[in-house]
């Protein structure tokens, strides 16, 4: 495994220098766009890693799992799924126009089903509610506490203007209550998580684990909610590059733009891949092809 992951990374480190940093959000272009990193966790609980693999980068919109399942805990499939649709979307990850035609956010895996879905927290304050998502990640991470970017978090919350947009529109057409604020600070709270890619590796095993802890074997989210996370990787995790990832990966996965990758391979492992710079769609390029390579050498493909 060890010679595989490093084939892996040699491979996909050929792609440096290919794509774009996350400029919409600007605190994330100050990134090292020459860092990569892969790591591999089984479920059985033994890992491997290659590269920068300790590097911490924010989650972002990894973090909208977590967001989910907690949401889930809170206020039921039916309540959550009210509010938003489970199909892909096919437009970019923070596109407004489909609220101006359809009401509802087409899936919680684009920026405005992320917000919505944060809205069916439960909690005081957006502090209450991201401690809870902050906890959930800690345990499905193996780490005793999640830290945060400040940096990130503060430049979000300033710069995030379409996200501000999305939000008061989904108030106005009756899928998002309360407070508009308060529900952009939590997913924005959530996208600051930092993580590793070794972290991101025992997440995903955790989800091809069925929700169970890989080492207790405790339920960290149900088997459901866990059915349900992947299925919606498999078809959205990517935006609008689900549809080839499926094809040239083949395996449920959400891709964050802070350059992270999260796969889960049912049933075998997690992986987590790291390197910022992002494809048009938004999803790290070196990360693609580290999956891409490992997919083929492991035959991961679930289709
Ligand atoms: N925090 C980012 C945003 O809302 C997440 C987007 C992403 O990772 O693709 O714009």
């Amino acid at each position: 495994m060890q010679t595989i992951i490093k084939n892996a990374y040699d491979w996909a480190a050929g792609f440096l220098g290919q794509g774009q940093p996350a400029t919409f959000i600007p605190e994330l272009t100050k990134q090292d766009p020459n860092q990569l990193g892969v790591a591999i966790t089984t479920c059985d609980g033994a890992s491997c890693q290659v590269g920068d693999c300790h590097v911490k980068f924010t989650i972002q919109s990894i973090s909208k799992l977590f967001l989910l399942a907690v949401a889930l805990e809170d206020s039921g499939f039916d309540y959550v799924f009210s509010r938003m649709g489970m199909e892909p979307s096919g437009d970019p990850f923070n596109s407004i126009y489909r609220l101006e035609t359809e009401r509802a956010p087409a899936n919680p895996m684009i920026n405005a089903g992320a917000i919505a879905v944060s809205g069916c927290i439960r909690g005081d304050t957006a502090e209450q509610r991201a401690k809870r998502v902050l906890a959930l990640a800690a345990k499905c991470m193996s780490v005793a506490r999640v830290e945060r970017s400040a940096e990130v978090f503060r430049c979000e919350v300033e710069t995030g203007h379409r996200n501000r947009a999305l939000a008061h529109m989904m108030q106005g057409n009756g899928v998002l209550d309360g407070n508009v604020n308060e529900h952009l600070e939590t997913y924005y709270h959530a996208c600051s998580m930092l993580v590793d890619c070794t972290m991101l590796s025992r997440f995903g095993a955790v989800l091809a684990n069925g929700g169970r802890d890989l080492n207790s074997g405790h339920q960290l989210v149900e088997r459901e909610t866990a059915r349900l996370l992947r299925t919606l990787m498999a078809s959205c995790g990517l935006y609008n590059r689900a549809g080839e990832f499926a094809w040239r990966v083949g395996v449920p996965a959400k891709s964050g733009s802070g350059g992270g990758i999260m796969a889960a391979v049912p049933g075998r492992m997690g992986i987590g891949t790291f390197s910022p710079l992002l494809d048009e769609q938004g999803n790290s390029v070196c990360g693609q092809k580290a999956l891409e390579y490992l997919s083929r050498k492991l035959e991961l493909p679930i289709y």
